[in-house]
């Protein structure tokens, strides 16, 4: 069984008599561009996630937005098929499965959702390339920021926060799009004739972008979210994590280019602190992993990009295990991840079961409150109401029957016609004679079988009532 490994928990606690202010003042982080292998790869990535998220929206499929989901009509579309309230356990099953992917690849190989594909990185990645592009590298900023206000200053604040805002804006309004159809919500606003609740989500979606990318940035993955508190609890000695070699780095400190700097007693670390400059949550990863490290890699990156110039070998921070760090071997196949794994195999194979054995056709029966009656025959009758919805996505036409007792006479429409998502609403009757009648509550079933496609079907369970059997 694997260890897991310690997480520096820098959080101040009240010593003795001593007083915790429970505000943290925060520094601002003055973040250095870099460039490097996984800045390329979060770039990738990054690129990949903007346009399924900007682009998806735009998609049309069956005449209909690919994507959309109908609140007021409380429908799902995705690309072919529609949801129901009634399919909330496939959603359900849909957010378990995603749990525990994200157990499992936390347990394989460290935060890398929270470095590469976390919305909160993704987006405060981009805002920080709007701020190099108009305020300059990370010393122009920070002077820039010192420095009296001035019509340059005003300028470059003013051209970062326009495409900050352009950027919350967009998205806000893709994310709305995804609840009111995009190609009519455009021009909408375009004309100045949005709904007012549209407009409320829109202008609170941008600010929330601009908020959390803009000025909370590091706050959100260290104070608001709970992942980065019980990472600890998912690691082990064999996750990859982003790591610092002691061993070889220290003792650091600066040093002569081609002086044998360990005859003096010195490791790789220059104690430069490019690491340091280039973390999106100001971290020293030389102290070892904390929980404020979200596993991007920059320091990986800049720190290689040192050791090249000194001609040392790579990897002095690297992604890496536990294990690797104290010359053990790392276990790659160990009984946690083979768990999470079978158990999320298991789980997408039922989530695909479920999801291919989905009824088309919905069936529910309402009995009417008056138990039974009897008809101007003499026989005994019930009253319900059907309702049949038509999940499928085109016109179907469905034919309707009732059984469970011997003799039972089915007093209504047969067939009906529904329209694509359309919920009938069928009042039906059932009669039997009274001599024929077992008991007086009666297991019967309804069946609903579409005459077009007979492989959508649907039973639904109810009783039948009369008088005492004697
Ligand atoms: S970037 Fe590398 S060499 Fe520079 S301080 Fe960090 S660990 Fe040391
Ligand atoms: S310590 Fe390195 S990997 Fe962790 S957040 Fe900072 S730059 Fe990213």
């Amino acid at each position: 069984m694997s260890e897991q490994i310690p997480v520096r928990d820098d959080t101040p606690r009240a010593q003795d008599s001593d007083s915790v202010d429970l505000y943290a003042q925060r520094e601002k982080i003055y973040t250095r561009a870099f460039t490097g292998l996984y800045r390329n790869l979060r770039r990738v990535g990054g690129l990949v996630l903007f346009i399924l998220f900007f682009g998806t929206a735009w998609l049309n499929w069956d005449g209909r937005q690919a994507v959309w989901w109908d609140l007021p009509e409380r429908k799902f579309y995705i690309f072919g098929a529609t949801f129901w309230p009634q399919d909330f356990m496939l959603l359900s099953w849909l957010l378990i499965i995603c749990a525990f992917g994200l157990f499992f690849v936390t347990v394989f190989a460290g935060r890398v959702w929270c470095g590469y594909t976390c919305p909160q990185s993704v987006f405060t990645w981009v805002y920080m390339w709007a701020e190099k592009v108009t305020e300059g590298d990370r010393n122009q900023r920070m002077k820039l920021d010192k420095a009296a206000m001035s019509g340059r200053k005003a300028l470059r604040k003013m051209a970062k926060h326009g495409i900050w805002l352009g950027v919350a804006l967009l998205t806000a309004i893709t994310f709305v799009g995804y609840f009111t159809p995009i190609r009519q919500l455009v021009p909408d606003l375009l004309s100045l004739d949005v709904g007012g609740w549209a407009l409320f989500w829109i202008a609170f979606f941008t600010l929330a972008t601009y908020g959390n990318a803009g000025f909370l940035r590091e706050q959100v993955c260290i104070y608001m979210c709970p992942y980065a508190r019980f990472q600890s609890v998912m690691f082990d000695k064999d996750t990859l994590i982003v790591s610092y070699d002691p061993t070889r780095g220290e003792k650091r400190g600066p040093r002569k280019k081609g002086i044998d700097y360990r005859a003096q007693g010195l490791g790789d670390c220059i104690d430069c602190t490019l690491c340091v400059q280039v973390c999106p949550t100001g971290i020293d990863i030389r102290d070892g992993l904390q929980f404020e490290c979200i596993g991007c890699a920059a320091c990986v990156d800049a720190c290689d990009s040192i050791m090249e110039k000194m001609s040392y070998p790579k990897g002095l921070i690297s992604y890496t295990t536990e294990h690797n760090l104290s010359g053990q071997e790392t276990h790659l196949l160990r009984p946690r991840l083979i768990g999470y794994a079978i158990a999320l195999i298991a789980m997408i194979g039922l989530f695909g079961y479920a999801l291919s054995t989905r009824s088309l056709v919905e069936l529910d029966v309402l009995k009417d409150r008056v138990l039974f009656r009897e008809n101007s025959e003499g026989r005994i009758e019930n009253v319900y109401t059907l309702k049949i919805m038509n999940k499928a996505q085109r016109d179907l036409t469905f034919v309707i029957d009732a059984a469970g007792l011997d003799g039972l006479i089915y007093e209504g429409q047969r067939e009906v016609k529904a329209a694509a998502g359309e919920i009938l609403s069928l009042p039906v009757e059932l009669s039997i004679d009274p001599e024929k009648l077992p008991s007086s509550t009666n297991e019967i079933v309804f069946k609903v079988q579409s005459a077009d496609d007979p492989s959508i079907h649907q039973d639904a369970e109810s009783r039948f009532t009369g008088p005492s059997v004697r």
